[in-house]
C-alpha cells in the first residue's frame, strides 16, 4: 500500500458541506467531516441516547437527520424543547431566548 499523501485542502468541498449540514442543525446535532473514515458524521445533542449517524454524502447524512428526527420526535417526545410561541420552529436542546422567533416562509 502506498502512503496517501493528503491535505485538508483536498476535503474543502467536504469541509464546507459540513459546515453548511452543521450550521442547517446545529441546535440539535453535531456535524463533521472526518477525513480519515471518509465520511460525514452527525451527533445528536439532545436528551436522547442516538448511534451516531454517518454517510458518504452530505446529501445523504441530511436525509438520515431528517429521518432520525421524525423518529426521535416520536419516542423521545420530551428529547428537545419547542418554543411555546405559535408558529414558531425553533427546536433545541435546551431551553433557548431567541429573537425573533423563526417562523415558515
Ligand atoms: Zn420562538
Amino acid at each position: 500500500m502506498s502512503a496517501v499523501a493528503w491535505d485538508v485542502s483536498d476535503d474543502r468541498a467536504q469541509y464546507s458541506a459540513a459546515q453548511q449540514l452543521h450550521a442547517r442543525h446545529q441546535r440539535l446535532w453535531w456535524v463533521m467531516w472526518a477525513p480519515g473514515a471518509r465520511r460525514f458524521f452527525a451527533f445528536y445533542q439532545g436528551d436522547a441516547e442516538i448511534e451516531p449517524l454517518r454517510d458518504t454524502t452530505p446529501d445523504g447524512l441530511d436525509a438520515q437527520i431528517r429521518h432520525t428526527q421524525v423518529t426521535i420526535a416520536r419516542t423521545h417526545p420530551s428529547a428537545h424543547w419547542r418554543c411555546p410561541v405559535l408558529g414558531c420552529t425553533w427546536v433545541s436542546v435546551n431551553p433557548a431566548v431567541h429573537t425573533p422567533c423563526p417562523v415558515p416562509r
